[in-house]
């Protein structure tokens, strides 16, 4: 795979409307026995580099499942999702996994730590896959989980943490190898609204002074107007509407990036 998909040096790709993601024609269908579930049915879209859009819908719509395939957790039935020029389906077992470790930063409506590691060590795990160095992880551990405010917290597991600080590791766990894509899937959805408010504010910081491009599940349109620069709408499956959030620059809504 080339360095567009994985290298540092995309980070200058801020939002300079080069594509980050496009889907053309996507499915996914489930078998149930003999019935088909349509969970993503024919979905072709483009998003930015540098965007934050929200992908929004009724539980069941496919949000999960779109997101999934874009994450390189899944594989599609049909169509394909291409991330920087790259077709996710031409990738090998070996670079699919790198760009799921290197492209990619997830996180959560669970926060899906790992119950028996500290939060040093959860932060830790991708650069262990990466193969960095142990001189080098615990400092960029600390320096990342420092940008969310955990450094009292380093050496504590996630069941002594409240939903809240759990999600802000999670946050510091998806940044650590420096992905271009935050997929974040309604990171909101298991706290308060204060405690949600300061996990947005988070991403939104990741989207702007690091120009990561931000795709965010979330069932709250609320949340979505007050945070997403686009907002996608899905039904069935489908794409119903794309629509620019509250506050939108010109440039964008003239661009027509769907
Ligand atoms: P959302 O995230 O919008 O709630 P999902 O993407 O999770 O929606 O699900 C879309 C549809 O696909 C739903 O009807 C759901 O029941 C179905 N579905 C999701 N995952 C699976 C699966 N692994 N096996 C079978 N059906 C699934
Ligand atoms: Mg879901």
């Amino acid at each position: 795979m080339g360095a567009a998909v994985n290298g540092p040096a995309s980070h200058s790709a801020a939002s300079d409307g080069s594509l980050a993601i496009r889907t053309e024609n996507l499915c996914r269908y489930y078998r149930m026995g003999e019935a088909s579930i349509r969970a993503v049915d024919d979905i072709s879209l483009s998003i930015r580099a540098g965007e934050f859009v929200a992908l929004l819908g009724q539980s069941g719509s496919g949000k999960s499942s779109l997101l999934n395939l874009i994450a390189g957790l899944d594989r599609p039935s049909s169509g394909s999702v291409i991330v920087q020029g790259n077709d996710l389906a031409r990738l090998s077992r070996q670079d699919l996994a790198k760009y799921r470790l290197r492209t990619v930063g997830m996180v959560f409506q669970s926060f899906n730590l790992i119950p028996s590691m500290t939060l040093l060590e959860n932060v830790e795990l991708p650069l262990r896959f990466a193969e960095v160095d142990r001189a080098k992880r615990e400092a960029l551990c600390c320096h990342a989980l420092d940008r969310v405010g955990l450094t009292p917290r380093l050496r504590h597991r996630p069941s002594e943490l409240s939903g809240g600080e759990q999600q802000r590791a999670a946050l510091a766990r998806a940044l650590i190898n420096h992905p271009r894509l935050l997929l974040a899937d309604e990171p909101t959805g298991n706290l308060d609204s204060h405690t949600g408010t300061e996990i947005m504010n988070f991403i939104r910081e990741f989207n702007e002074s690091l120009a990561m491009t931000v795709v965010m599940v979330t069932h709250e349109r609320a949340l979505a107007e007050r945070y997403a620069k686009r907002m996608i709408f899905l039904a069935d499956g489908k794409l119903v509407e794309s629509e620019p959030a509250l506050g939108l620059d010109a440039e964008l809504t003239r661009g027509g990036a769907l």
